[in-house]
């Protein structure tokens, strides 16, 4: 088969494309033919080393495909299912692993890209709303990177829930399709403290959900309601640097959260509920999934650089080559 390799750290150029041996499913493990790869903003971070990882490396925990082989002890799963999952390994490749109780079984009405567009970001919405800060009608929320794979699903689902949306984007394109998934106003990324003020009679949202990090932290501290939640999620634009614990006192007796996905799909019952949830509302044609970029698989490079330089909207894809 095919796969990516990187064979240490460092710039998109690492991601090589490659001839490898198959992986063999272990016992409780299925092995499937990837149908479309999931690009995540982590792989990037990855492939620098900003999280240690073994090298030589293959990238993706996202995919999804039509299961192949079946390891020992496994119920439930049989070849030729539709699966997807959040949690493979090696998913930049033509075949992945994934562990038999982390596969999602895919429902009919749900094409294989879709399926491969929504384990992470999907589910990563999911929790932001229900677990970080549950947001409800009553919630004024401020959402960055509006246009992004986990941002135009975050504003839907903000939106379903009977929240008020603020979003930042970097470009007229972007806001137009932030304005698409629902967002009430769309701000940019220079006076968006100022907008978020105005749009709340000076009050201050009571939720930001922050994945761009150290460029926004500030700001989005600044246009938090007294007691408000910051849910820091991500760090597209860098790491945020260390926090003194007094700033959220002076600010007012603010609440700021660090989540992972990890941590919120920690048993079968869990992941069956946020799975359930975002492909059934995406099944049922009320959550949008936008594909804005399918690349080959080769061509991973190109995927991480565009990702990287802010080039991308929705969600992007790896495809097998033809
Ligand atoms: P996106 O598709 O949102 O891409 C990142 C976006 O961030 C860019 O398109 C860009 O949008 C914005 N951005 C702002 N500043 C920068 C910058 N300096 N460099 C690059 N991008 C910038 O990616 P994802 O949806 O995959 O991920 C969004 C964030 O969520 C990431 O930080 C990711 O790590 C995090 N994440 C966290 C998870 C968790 O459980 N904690 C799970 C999944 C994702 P614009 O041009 O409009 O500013």
């Amino acid at each position: 088969m095919h796969a990516i390799i990187a064979q240490h750290t460092g710039g998109p150029e690492v991601l090589e494309y490659t001839d490898a041996a198959p992986p063999q499913p272990g016992p409780g493990q299925l092995r499937f033919r990837v149908a479309a790869t999931g690009v995540n903003f982590i792989e990037t971070y990855q492939r620098q080393g900003i999280y240690p990882l073994p090298f030589p490396w293959t990238p993706g925990a996202e995919a999804s495909g039509v299961v192949d082989a079946v390891g020992e002890g496994v119920t439930g799963f049989s070849v030729g299912d539709r699966i997807a999952t959040a949690e493979g390994s090696s998913c930049y490749a033509e075949f992945a692993l994934v562990d038999a109780d982390q596969a999602l079984p895919v429902p009919d009405a749900l094409d294989l890209e879709t399926a491969a567009a929504l384990p992470l970001q999907g589910m990563t919405a999911h929790y932001l709303v229900t677990s970080s800060f549950p947001a409800g009608p009553d919630t004024t929320a401020l959402v960055h990177a509006g246009a992004g794979g986990v941002g135009l699903l975050l504003i839907q689902l903000l939106k379903a829930r009977g929240a008020r949306v603020i979003t930042t984007v970097s470009t007229p394109e972007k806001a137009e399709l932030a304005r698409g998934a629902g967002a009430d106003l769309v701000a940019g990324y220079e006076d968006f403290t100022r907008q978020a003020r105005g749009f709340t009679d000076g009050r201050g949202v009571d939720v930001v959900y922050d994945g761009v990090g150290r460029d926004t932290f500030d700001g989005s501290l600044a246009s938090l309601r007294v007691r408000g939640t910051l849910v820091l999620f991500g760090a597209a634009s860098g790491p945020v640097p260390p926090v003194d614990p007094q700033r959220l006192n002076s600010s007012g007796s603010l609440f700021l959260t660090r989540p992972t996905l990890g941590h919120h799909l920690l048993d079968a019952e869990e992941r069956r509920w946020r799975s359930s949830e975002v492909f059934g509302a995406a099944a049922a044609g009320e959550l949008t999934v936008r594909i804005g970029a399918r690349y080959p698989l080769s061509r991973a490079a190109d995927a991480h650089r565009d990702l990287a330089a802010r080039r991308t909207t929705g969600k992007v894809l790896l495809v097998p080559d033809a």
